[in-house]
Formats: C-alpha cells, sequence, structure tokens
C-alpha cells in the first residue's frame, strides 16, 4: 500500500488525439508546480493522474502538494489516497478497513455509503454490488458506522483503475484547461483591479500570457511598474511563466497631449495601445489580445468608444469581464489575491493624462481626422516596440 495523490480533470469535453494533449500538458503543469518541493513521478490512470510520494515520508507532502496543484488549471479535484494492486475483494476490504481506522479512528459514530467506480469493467462485480459488499464489511467492522446512502457525514471512494484507489476527501481544484493547450494571447496589463482578473480568466481557458504595460515615465513611477510586475508575479503562480513588456509610452502620450483635442486623448491613447500591444504579441508568437475592459465603467470602455479601440485590432480581443459588474470583478480579484495589489494607490498612464471631460461618444471618423495630425505615429509606435523593457515572472518570482 501507497500513498499519492489522484487528480480528477474534467474528461467528457475531450476527446482523442487533444485528450492525450491535454493529460500530458497537464501532468508537465503538475510536475511543474511541484518543482519546487522536489521531483514528483506522475503516471496516467485512465482518466485521472496519479502523484506519487517522492519518498516514505509522505505525510509532510501531501498538504503543500495538493495547495500547489489546486492552482493549477485542468484540476477539478485532488484525493488523498491509498492505493494499491491487490484487487480480490478480500484485499479492498481490509485496505478499505483500515483506512477508516486511520482517518477516523474505528469508534467515532457517523454515517457513510460507499461509493464504487470501475475503469476495470472486467471486474466480476459491478460497482453497486462491490460497494453494498464493502458497505457490509464495514457495519461490521465498526458497529457506529451507520449507512446513509442521501445526506452521508464521509463517503468512502473506492476507485478500480489498474491499481485501486481509497479516499474520503475531495479538494477542490480550480477547473478550467491546462496553460498552454490554447496557444498564446498578449494581456494588456495595467495597475487596476480588471486586466488581472480578465488575464487569470483567461489563462483559465488554457491560454499562456505574455503581458503588455504601458508605462510613461517620470509621470508615472517606478513604484507604478514594480506594482504591475507584482500582478505579473501573481498570476504567474496560476498561468506559468509570463514575460511583461514595460513599453516606454511617454513620448506618444506627449505628442498626443500637443496635437490632438483632449477630449479625445484617452480613445486615441488606447488605439494606440491596441496597435502597440499587437505588434508585441507578433514577435511572441500570440494570436490574440486580451484587456480589462467592462462595458460601461468608465468612457473610454461606452460601446462607441470600444468600436473607435477595436478598429484598429486585427487580431481577436478577449474582454471576458466585459459584462461583470465591478464587484463581481472585485471577488474574483479576492480569490486569486490580487486585489491588495491593485488598489494601491500609485497613478497609471490613463489617471495623468486624462482630460476632464472625455468624449463618451467618440465618432470615428473625427478620431482618425485628430489621429492625422500624429503623422510620425507610426515611427513612434515602431520605437516604442523596439523600446520595450522586458521582464519575466515566474511562479511567484522575477527571475530575470
Ligand atoms: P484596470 O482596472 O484593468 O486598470 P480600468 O477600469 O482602469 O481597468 P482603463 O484604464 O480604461 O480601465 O483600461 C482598460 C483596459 O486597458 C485595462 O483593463 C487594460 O487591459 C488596458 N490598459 C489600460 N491602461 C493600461 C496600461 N497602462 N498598460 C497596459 N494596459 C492598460
Ligand atoms: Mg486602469
Amino acid at each position: 500500500m501507497e500513498k499519492g495523490l489522484l487528480i480528477k480533470y474534467g474528461e467528457i469535453a475531450i476527446k482523442g488525439n487533444n485528450r492525450r494533449l491535454f493529460e500530458n500538458r497537464l501532468a508537465l503543469n503538475i510536475k511543474e508546480c511541484l518543482q519546487p518541493m522536489g521531483e514528483f513521478w506522475i503516471a496516467k490512470e485512465q482518466g485521472r493522474l496519479f502523484v506519487e510520494a517522492p519518498g516514505e515520508d509522505w505525510t509532510d507532502w501531501t498538504e503543500e502538494a495538493a495547495a500547489r496543484i489546486s492552482k493549477v488549471f485542468g484540476v477539478v479535484g485532488i484525493c488523498v489516497v491509498d492505493v494499491f494492486s491487490e484487487d480480490s475483494f478480500e484485499a479492498i476490504s481490509a485496505n478499505v478497513n483500515r483506512y477508516i481506522q486511520e482517518h477516523y479512528g474505528g469508534d467515532a459514530a457517523t454515517t457513510f455509503k460507499v461509493e464504487v467506480k470501475r475503469a476495470n469493467k472486467q471486474y466480476p462485480m459491478t460497482s453497486m454490488e462491490l460497494a453494498s459488499a464493502l458497505g457490509a464489511t464495514i457495519l461490521e467492522a465498526y458497529p457506529a458506522w451507520q449507512v446513509d446512502v442521501h445526506k452521508p457525514k464521509t463517503v468512502i471512494w473506492v476507485e478500480l483503475r489498474g491499481r485501486v484507489y481509497v479516499y474520503s476527501k475531495v479538494i477542490p481544484g480550480v477547473g478550467g484547461m491546462p496553460t498552454g493547450t490554447a496557444g498564446k494571447a498578449a494581456l494588456l496589463l495595467s495597475g487596476g483591479i480588471d486586466s488581472p482578473v480578465a488575464g487569470w480568466m483567461m489563462a483559465k481557458r488554457g491560454l499562456e500570457l505574455c503581458a503588455v504595460y504601458f508605462h510613461a515615465h517620470p509621470y508615472t513611477t517606478d513604484r507604478a511598474k514594480e506594482k504591475v510586475v507584482d500582478l505579473a508575479r501573481k498570476l504567474s503562480l496560476y498561468a506559468g511563466k509570463m514575460r511583461v513588456y514595460v513599453v516606454p509610452f511617454t513620448e506618444i502620450q506627449l505628442s498626443i497631449y500637443e496635437k490632438c483635442p483632449h477630449e479625445q486623448l484617452t480613445i486615441i491613447m488606447r488605439r494606440i495601445m491596441m496597435q502597440i500591444a499587437e505588434k508585441i504579441a507578433r514577435k511572441e508568437g500570440a494570436l490574440a489580445l486580451i484587456t480589462g475592459e467592462s462595458l460601461g465603467q468608465v468612457a473610454s470602455q461606452t460601446l462607441q468608444s470600444l468600436y473607435c479601440t477595436n478598429e484598429v485590432c486585427e487580431m481577436p480581443v478577449f474582454r471576458p469581464v466585459i459584462g461583470f459588474d465591478k464587484q463581481d470583478i472585485v471577488t474574483i480579484a479576492n480569490s486569486i489575491d490580487t486585489y491588495e495589489t491593485s488598489i494601491l494607490p500609485y497613478e497609471d498612464c490613463c489617471t495623468i493624462f486624462v482630460a476632464k471631460h472625455p468624449e463618451t461618444k467618440p465618432k470615428l471618423e473625427a478620431i482618425q481626422k485628430s489621429e492625422s495630425r500624429l503623422p510620425d505615429m507610426a515611427q513612434q509606435i515602431e520605437k516604442a516596440v523596439d523600446g520595450c523593457e522586458v521582464i519575466t515572472v515566474y511562479r511567484g518570482e522575477r527571475i530575470e
């Protein structure tokens, strides 16, 4: 008998070749998230992954490992299991009783049921037969235990998949699709509350991320940049390794400020941001952009404004929080631990170069006309892209 972690993932939607890809990537991502703890062996077990103890001293690793794995996208549940090869009824029954002794002591009264899953359909008993026979031997061994099939306090799970797995607790995983199975996108990451949440939501769908931050030094301070790097570090705990491009944006903002009507500043700036982000995305092999825009939240996020912003984009733009209320976004920000960082007060470039009365219903023709006052913008954009500082974050740390 060994101890280990049995990993559950959403099985239904993934078939054929995609499934292999999904499983391999998930195994790799789990192995990677455990790396700081040691070299773990991960086995595929007919619709599950199994993480084996690195050594004899198992009690020390399961809790920390489970906490780490619960952040890996694609994981639905994590079970601390007893596993053994001998699958005769007698062997299963003896191991189940021993499991109960170890985890619940023998006597404490509780209600229970046994749930059996049988990937091995050759097994001579059906799942139902095996569950009720095991239930009977538990009642015999632990007279204080009572069966309740509807609302049991304890469920003893027995899974037959090559080997036999016994567990009774499932730690919830974060769900979603394994990072890296859906390609890559560039996240426009400001220091605000919304864009880290937007990036997290899309990474949860399997996207790898790179981040683009527009920095208007010296109008925005190094603290503002550090704040964005901190947010990226937090995202990297879920989304894996990520390069953060810090775009030198001051010259462009000053040009717009000098030459364009002030009520159009934000919208013109946002159109330029999107163009720069696309160029960086192409360099990174990313095929989409992600923003934290939410309909109607501010002047630059009215439908008319979004229409004007989107008009310059060639790539798909994912705006996963577009239909969210602020409170819904804050709830996610709290659950992924970005909120406290996001509300730190350092100014970002949008708050400094902002008009008193920004246009809420910009007309595309008028915006394009104003932009014709910026004949050097194409070169300025190239220069900004070439002048990026690139910072790499990984597993919650800045590494380069
Ligand atoms: P957030 O809370 O994400 O900053 P916001 O509510 O402040 O969003 P805006 O400032 O209008 O809204 O920005 C909308 C989106 O544009 C952001 O969610 C982000 O994706 C992108 N963005 C804005 N400013 C920057 C910046 N300085 N660097 C990178 N992306 C930015
Ligand atoms: Mg903002």
